[in-house]
């Protein structure tokens, strides 16, 4: 990569030196950083992020920063990194501790051993998102040396459980951990890219209880199954209102577990299907779920007077859209722009922690961070040197900008 020759408009002392974005920036801060944050194995399930997040909250006080470990169930925390300042409108950057795991394919680069090779860092959790994670600890490590003073606090929300119901957001929101905030930047991967809204996450779950009976009389059963391969096809062809979205597109659903039977000659009496849905701004997951429940109701009715069906939904988060004027958007893209050029501004089909802190708080989000979003989930998923580093550049600067 070029060495970049746009002078960082906030602080004109700064020249940048050779190899690095900016000279404030501390590299290889970026680097160990995320290699020492890889080789925590916080693999979701079960998760154990407790150690990780103890071990960040060290080494941002070691940088000049306030740490908070906040302790969830036994094994797991999130930790809450602070660089102080005096009024509201605080400006939040928020990562996740949790990684899936290492998966069944082969994997060249071990993926706890964090190996740096030709300015990329291999392992798990090294795009997705610990690099993230890291690249905001060096840019608040920086403002924090050049004796940057916010006008509110800049919160490093690093939490444990996204990859599985976002516990650990979720209990930000209900704790009431970052009461006062005015933004929201998630450091999920995006090319550094900007992404300003996310689908809306719905798990539906359905269970038909019919009436069990021997195989060769199926006439005195209520086939559970048979009822549930008939409500899968009402629910696939069922076309739910919403308006398209243009960053977001269609809504979609997918019924992708099922379960149900288990004999050849018995007539099943229970059948439970998983589905998951990703939803609109334009939509509300509840009115969805009461649609569900109507469908199944209703067919249900018409398939058998025993046949009873029951409908919950375990994972509810709502879908998010900022709109393009707002400051911190604005902000967000200018940051990107003078460190690599125009971003692409979009949305993504999946959701994020965002969805469980942006209702609670009121307050917009971006998602913008190093990696490739196609990395994540991957074996010898890897992220490039360099963009930790200009990620790292960004988030200083958009500190400076929006609570500067
Ligand atoms: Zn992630």
């Amino acid at each position: 990569m070029a060495p970049h020759t746009i002078a960082f408009p906030f602080d004109v002392e700064t020249a940048p030196r050779k190899g690095h974005m900016d000279s404030h920036i501390d590299r290889d801060l970026v680097i160990d950083l995320t290699r020492d944050l890889i080789r925590f194995r916080s693999v979701n399930p079960p998760g154990n992020e407790q150690e990780v997040a103890e071990f960040l909250g060290q080494r941002m006080e070691q940088l000049g920063l306030e740490s908070r470990l906040e302790p969830l169930e036994p094994g797991r925390a999130n930790v809450i990194g602070r660089l102080p300042g005096k009024g509201a409108g605080h400006l939040v950057f928020t990562g996740h501790l949790d990684v899936v795991p290492p998966g069944g394919q082969e994997w060249k680069h071990e993926p706890f051993d964090a190996e740096l090779i030709d300015g990329r860092i291999y392992g798990r959790g090294s795009c997705d998102m610990k690099g993230g994670v890291a690249a905001i600890v060096a840019a608040m490590a920086a403002l924090q040396r050049r004796g940057f003073r916010p006008r509110a606090d800049v919160l490093i929300a690093a939490t444990a459980g996204e990859e599985a119901g976002m516990i650990g957001a979720q209990a930000m929101s209900d704790r009431g951990s970052l009461k006062g905030s005015g933004y929201l930047v998630v450091a999920e991967p995006s090319d550094l890219d900007v992404f300003i809204a996310e689908k809306g996450v719905l798990w539906v779950r359905i269970r038909a209880l019919g009436r069990t009976a021997h195989g060769s009389m199926p006439w005195l059963g209520v086939n559970a199954v048979s009822f549930m391969s008939r409500l899968i096809s009402r629910l696939e062809e069922h076309s739910f209102d919403y308006m398209e979205s243009e960053l977001l597109g269609k809504p979609t659903l997918s019924v992708n577990t099922i379960s149900g039977g288990n004999k050849i000659n018995v007539v099943p009496d229970v059948c439970d299907i998983e589905v998951d849905l990703r939803t609109l701004p334009s939509q509300d997951n509840d009115e969805v779920i009461e649609i569900i429940r109507e469908l199944a109701e209703g067919l249900a009715a018409e398939f058998h007077p025993d046949l009873r069906v029951e409908v919950w939904s375990d994972q509810n988060k709502p879908p998010l859209e900022t709109q393009r004027s707002e400051k911190l958007v604005e902000a967000t893209v200018e940051a990107v722009r003078s460190v690599r050029g125009e971003p692409a501004v979009g949305g993504v089909t999946y959701g994020t922690d965002a969805a469980a802190i942006c209702p609670t708080y009121g307050i917009p989000m971006v998602i913008c961070g190093p990696g490739a979003p196609g990395m994540a989930h991957q074996p010898d998923e890897n992220v490039e040197v360099e963009q930790l580093v200009q990620a790292a550049d960004i988030y200083a600067r958009l500190a400076r900008i929006l609570v500067g």
